[in-house]
């Protein structure tokens, strides 16, 4: 038997701009072991240079082995074409493991076809629930969790989770792993690239795209009149996501001058941004603990969190899209700003080491 006939092989399922972070971190620690191949399958359900590619130069992370060019498309054609395609691409490589992450359409394809074939599915942040069943995404990461076998658990809560809803008595393995979101923001700090428009020196951070805040007409202009209002104060820098734009065109809403509008930002960029803000204003579950991880205070524009730690240590304040709310919360967070005093507790999401929890624990795997 060759060497390489003795690697375990992974094959990753990636597809959305949260995915290529996550994906781009693990990736580097399968890397360091030879006894793992790693095969990567990009879905195309994000596409654009600014959204895919410069993730992918930026983390370094391996030109994807398959590119299935599937976007744009609605939820059911997208994750149908999705399952067709991976299916292929799964029968020709036989991977000891499919892995997948986050709640998108993509992980949720990947994780019917591993179930399909009887391919060991790992799930990595597994166990989070918003419990708003009117999220794709909710939708997307309970389905995964019930066919993965081996679950991996960003968060003591996640953990919960799943223990709340039976999985102890299921088949599969529950992992507390940590997040290697985290692993990513401390590893990549040292790299943070300037976004070259214009910053003043206090700023806020905000990205707005999740779609039951874009697909809400009332909503998404709430939120916008409320950032004009914030931006007659301090800088608002806003890396405008392509879902976003166009939903704002389709209404015919003019964004306010007021606020810095800039194209979405490679990762580097926004870690740079992370870093200098002042106060981050969102509705991404990733920017949520990422303000944690720079040390910044968070209002997050949903009723609901997945991060639910971060509310209860109030790093975090859920305001949902109420304009005057959203307004108030600056004001009372911003005139503290100075005093801001986050105490960032690093084991919450594992200290950096959740990649190097994942790998391990496959490696370990003899099933
Ligand atoms: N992000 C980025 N550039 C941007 C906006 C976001 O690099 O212009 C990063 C962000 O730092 C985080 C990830 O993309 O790591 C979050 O993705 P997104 O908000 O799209 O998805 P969610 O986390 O809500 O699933």
């Amino acid at each position: 038997m060759s060497n390489s006939s003795k690697k375990k092989k992974i094959l990753t399922i990636l597809g959305a701009r949260p995915q290529f972070i996550k994906a781009g971190v693990v990736s580097r620690e399968i890397l360091k072991h030879n006894s793992l191949q790693e095969v990567i399958v990009h879905t195309g359900q994000h596409y654009d240079v600014n959204m895919s590619d410069v993730f992918f130069q930026q983390m370094k992370i391996p030109k994807p082995d398959y590119f299935l060019g599937i976007g744009g498309k609605s939820h059911g054609a997208m994750t149908g074409q999705m399952i067709e395609k991976i299916e292929e691409v799964a029968l020709n490589e036989k991977p000891d493991w499919i892995m997948v992450y986050g709640d998108t359409n993509s992980t949720l394809a990947g994780a019917l076809v591993a179930s399909k074939l009887h391919i060991k599915l790992a799930h990595i942040e597994a166990g989070l629930r918003s419990f708003n069943m009117n999220m794709p995404e909710e939708i997307n990461r309970i389905l995964t969790d019930r066919i993965s076998n081996i679950l991996f658990c960003p968060t003591d809560k996640a953990v919960e989770n799943l223990e709340a809803e039976g999985y102890r008595n299921f088949d599969c393995e529950i992992v507390k792993s940590g997040d290697v979101m985290q692993d990513g923001a401390f590893f990549y700090k040292k790299f943070a690239q300037k976004p070259s428009c214009n910053i003043q020196d206090n700023f806020l951070l905000c990205t707005v795209h999740r779609a039951e805040n874009t697909d809400d007409n009332e909503k998404l202009k709430n939120i916008f009149d409320a950032l004009d209002e914030i931006a007659k104060n301090v800088q608002v820098i806003l890396p405008l996501h392509p879902r976003t734009k166009s939903k704002l065109e389709n209404i015919n809403y003019k964004i306010s001058d007021n606020i810095t509008i800039i194209e979405p930002v490679g990762y580097l960029e926004m870690v740079w941004l992370l870093e200098h803000c002042e106060l981050v204003i969102t509705d991404s579950g990733g920017l949520q603990k990422e303000a944690y991880f720079f040390e910044n205070p968070c209002i997050t524009l949903r009723e609901e969190t997945e991060w639910v730690e971060l509310v209860e240590c109030n790093a975090n304040v859920l305001v949902g899209t109420d304009k005057e709310k959203i307004i108030d919360s600056f004001y009372e967070i911003h005139k503290n700003i100075n005093n801001k005093q986050l105490l960032v507790n690093k084991d919450l999401y594992g200290n950096g080491k959740a990649s190097q929890n994942i790998i391990n624990e496959l490696l370990n795997d003899r099933k």
